[in-house]
């Protein structure tokens, strides 16, 4: 089998690496694509032996062609480079780049009507409808990695739709999960990326830790299964050994178990419909002393109620919501507003919005870009100094 790993040097696109490693076939290893880590890049195409790389990132496209010269690696570079390796043929891919950035390659390889392993959930939370419907045109299969989803997706009888009376995604609660809103107030960047459960990509990380990864997956969720808000709850659980669950109308709930380790769902995908092997980690029911099931506190969390009436509200709102929320969660990272700001940049930007009339790709991806300068003037013209300083 022909595959390729869109964002292969991060977390998502790393643990895809080791599961690819760890099967008994070898895989026909077309594309890996980085944004600026031409190092790892090179390192994992060596290791692969794949047919190409793609680099974000011009500034460091001599280096790579240095470290690739004794090599017949095909080397793409910038934006159009990226656009290219997405396009050349594979069967199965993983869309594992961060944010709206993935949306474009996530496209190509849809048109191709491939497997589509989706752990880049940001282009769902935007443009959900869409990219559903260019699958369902070229005759892709979708296949969902986020861990939730992919729960989801694995206790998901398609013929029983109806039946459906609720989908529970499950949450970890996050590094913050304990702390009073006031202690919100002066947390740090190194604390935000210090999740209890997960290890995963920097910008994920600050979105478990104000919940609003939560608030994304609920949308994710609505297009992947075409289930209305109301359907749709979320309850924490903090041991993250329930990854989420179905109830169907017969009172029976369907949960899919495991441990915290991406490598479950991405082996889930790679070998669907089959079974194949995992190298990472196994749950030890043993050691479960207990699982917990908590209501979300809104108060101190409040994306996931915002991300409810956004759905209500419709995509320009999904949009908003999406793209404040990278700017915001940027700046966050480089320490130019303080935690709790993200939150309120995003709830402006979704407030303000103008109105939207969204029909084509071409709309998203203008919308999007609109209020991404609207979020980003909320920080420019008052910035936050708090102590967010490390
Ligand atoms: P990382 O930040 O660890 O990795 C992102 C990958 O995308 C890297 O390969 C990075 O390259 C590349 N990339 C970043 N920006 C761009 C860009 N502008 N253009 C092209 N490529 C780019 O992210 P994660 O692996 O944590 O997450 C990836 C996606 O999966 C996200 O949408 C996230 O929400 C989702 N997800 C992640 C989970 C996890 O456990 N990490 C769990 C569930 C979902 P470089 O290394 O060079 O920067
Ligand atoms: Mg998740």
């Amino acid at each position: 089998m022909k595959v390729s790993i869109l964002g292969s040097t991060g977390s998502v696109g790393q643990n895809t690496v080791k599961v690819l490693q760890a099967q008994d076939v070898t895989y026909d290893v077309r594309v890996l694509t980085a944004h600026s880590n031409y190092e790892r890049l090179a390192e994992q195409a060596i290791a692969l032996d794949a047919k190409a790389v793609a680099l974000v990132n011009e500034a460091h496209e001599d280096a790579l062609k240095d470290l690739l010269k004794e090599t017949n690696i095909e080397i793409f570079i910038g934006e159009a480079g990226l656009a290219k390796a997405a396009q050349m043929p594979a069967d199965w891919f993983m869309a594992a780049i961060t944010g709206m950035a993935g949306l474009n390659p996530l496209m190509h390889a849809i048109a191709q009507g491939a497997k589509v392993a989706i752990a880049n959930k940001e282009p769902l939370v935007s443009a959900g409808r869409l990219v559903l419907e260019a699958a369902e045109q070229s005759g892709a299969t979708l296949l969902p990695v986020d861990s939730e989803h992919n729960a989801v997706f694995q206790v998901y009888e398609a013929a029983n739709h109806k039946a459906i009376e609720r989908i529970i995604l499950t949450a970890s609660g996050g590094p913050f999960w304990n702390k009073s809103l006031q202690d919100l107030e002066v947390v740090t960047v190194k604390d935000a990326l210090n999740h209890p459960n997960w290890s995963m990509g920097n910008k994920i990380s600050i979105d478990s830790a104000t919940m609003m990864n939560k608030a994304l997956e609920v949308i994710e969720a609505h297009y992947l299964f075409n289930m209305p808000a109301n359907q749709i709850d979320v309850v924490v659980h903090p041991q993250s050994v329930v990854h989420s669950m179905i109830e169907y109308s017969d009172g029976s709930i369907l949960a899919q178990m495991g441990a915290s380790d991406m490598c479950t769902p991405i082996t889930n995908a790679l070998g669907y419909p089959k079974r194949l092997n995992t190298p990472g980690q196994k749950l030890d029911l043993k050691q479960m002393k207990r699982l917990d099931f908590e209501d979300v506190d809104n108060e101190k969390f409040p994306a996931i109620k915002l991300a409810y009436e956004c759905i209500e509200q419709g995509e320009g709102a999904c949009i908003a919501l999406n793209g404040a929320n990278e700017v915001a969660v940027s700046a966050f990272l480089n320490h130019k507003i303080a935690f709790l700001d993200i939150y309120k940049i995003v709830l402006k930007a979704v407030q303000n919005r103008p109105s939207a009339d969204i029909q084509t790709m071409a709309d998203v991806i203008s919308y999007d870009k609109s209020l991404r300068k609207l979020a980003e003037s909320y920080i420019v013209s008052k910035p936050v100094v708090k102590t967010a300083t490390h």
